[in-house]
């Protein structure tokens, strides 16, 4: 049996935690079978507990940009590790990791560290509302902003997943609060803000979605976005938690080009430690206590283990001129790859590709919103991915997640993963 040692250990894990994971995708639900249990990961390759390798398409949901355990990092780590853990006071590392970002990114003065994504969402948009002075916000149906009560209004990624858009426990008073776009239409937004004239304290949106698997903003979406908040008043807010760092170093907001008021990041600003953060310009950050009325706290923020971790991969790409083009041209050559192989098996399919992120849909050929990503066949997803598995790939364990190509991954990794595509 392939996975005898994991079995074992997951059989053992549901006595003791919630699903047997901390974290709902990871059981497979959604492709079925028994998790593979890791224990360890160097550069593009996971070690499973039966000794089993994989290449890794998932690096962690993003924060492995520069491939697992990279020797640089480590040791900056393990240097970090000997002064001490955590301190709960400030550190001059995080000035150094503040500054360092600001200098790089356009369009941020200033920047909080919080400990998740889900932590950065939920306090940009409790600043969005202080300095607005408005309750109401707009999401996109399939744009996950983490787990907190006023994004699970009908989320992607793992609720979507599990068919369990209203998650119980939020109460109707928060949800009231939160209203629904489609990805890409623009009229329903124009609309919304008719009915709530006066009403919005924000747009947040992934401005590459990544949550229902990887979708692209067509034409001028974020533009016009960028345009009717600035008519309305409201701020943009993008959750770059997956975007940034990654898409450019700048993030979409170098990419397209657009300003948005509030950023949010997670996912490879710690490479691979417990991190997020939200940034913007000083008029909206100095609303944040302990200078403004705003609260928002964490006894963690900032931790000078995680820092430094993050400073030193953030420190990679950005001193590597040709980093994103590699990563980028990485990606399009397996994407282009996959279209062939799956194309000659007369497989239809459409693959959404930006910059190191990418989705393969199965039998449809556009996919540009949420309902779009549930008209694909996300039974023939399944079995890809345990296809791939057996064959030593290891893809996110969803069809509506992205894929996710680090640096690690080279042209003999490329072509581990289009021989066992073949093999589906
Ligand atoms: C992962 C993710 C989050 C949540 O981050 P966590 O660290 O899991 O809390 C928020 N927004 C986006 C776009 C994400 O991809």
């Amino acid at each position: 049996m392939l996975y005898q040692r994991s079995s074992a250990l997951f059989a053992e894990a549901q006595q003791y935690i919630p699903g047997g994971v901390n974290s709902p995708v990871r059981a497979f639900k959604s492709v079925g079978g028994v998790p593979v249990l890791l224990k360890s990961a160097k550069g593009a390759y996971l070690t499973d507990a039966d000794d089993r390798t994989y290449i890794d398409y998932i690096n962690s949901w993003g924060p492995a940009i520069v491939g697992h355990t990279h020797p640089v990092v480590l040791e900056a780590v393990q240097q970090q590790a000997e002064k001490g853990f955590s301190f709960g006071t400030p550190t001059e590392l995080e000035t150094e990791i503040a500054k360092f970002i600001i200098d790089n990114v356009p369009n941020i003065d200033q920047i909080r560290m919080v400990s998740s994504g889900t932590e950065a969402c939920m306090s940009a948009v409790r600043l969005a509302r202080g300095f607005t002075k408005r309750d109401k916000i707009i999401k996109f149906e399939g744009c996950y902003h983490g787990h907190s009560d006023s994004f699970l209004i009908k989320a992607g990624s793992g609720a979507a997943t599990f068919g369990n858009p209203n998650s119980p426990g939020v109460t109707q008073g928060t949800a009231k609060d939160t209203l629904l776009a489609r990805y890409n239409d623009f009229e329903q937004i124009q609309q919304l803000f008719k009915d709530n004239s006066g009403e919005i304290a924000a747009i947040i949106i992934e401005p590459v979605a990544g949550n229902m698997g990887c979708v692209l903003p067509e034409n001028d979406f974020l533009q016009k976005l960028r345009q009717i908040c600035d008519e309305n008043g409201t701020l943009l807010i993008f959750d770059e938690v997956m975007t940034g760092f990654r898409l450019a170093f700048g993030g979409a907001q170098e990419v397209f080009g657009i300003k948005a008021d509030l950023v949010t990041y997670g996912k490879v600003i710690g490479g691979g430690m417990p991190v997020g953060a939200f940034a913007g310009r000083n008029e909206i950050m100095d609303c944040l206590a302990p200078k403004g009325a705003v609260y928002q706290a964490g006894t963690l923020s900032g931790n000078p283990l995680a820092m430094r971790a993050g400073l030193e991969t953030l420190k990679l790409i950005r001193n590597d001129t040709e980093f994103y083009n590699r990563i980028h041209t990485t990606t399009e050559t397996l994407g282009m790859e996959v279209g062939k192989i799956l194309s000659e098996k007369g497989i239809s399919h459409c693959i959404n590709r930006r910059g190191s992120m990418m989705s393969v849909f199965f039998e449809t050929d556009k996919v540009s919103n949420f309902d779009d990503a549930q008209k694909a066949n996300h039974s023939m997803f399944n079995q890809f991915f345990h296809s791939l598995l057996e064959n030593g790939i290891y893809l996110p364990p969803s069809g509506y997640e992205t894929w996710f190509i680090s640096d690690a991954i080279k042209d003999n990794e490329i072509e581990k993963t289009l021989e066992a595509i073949r093999k589906f």
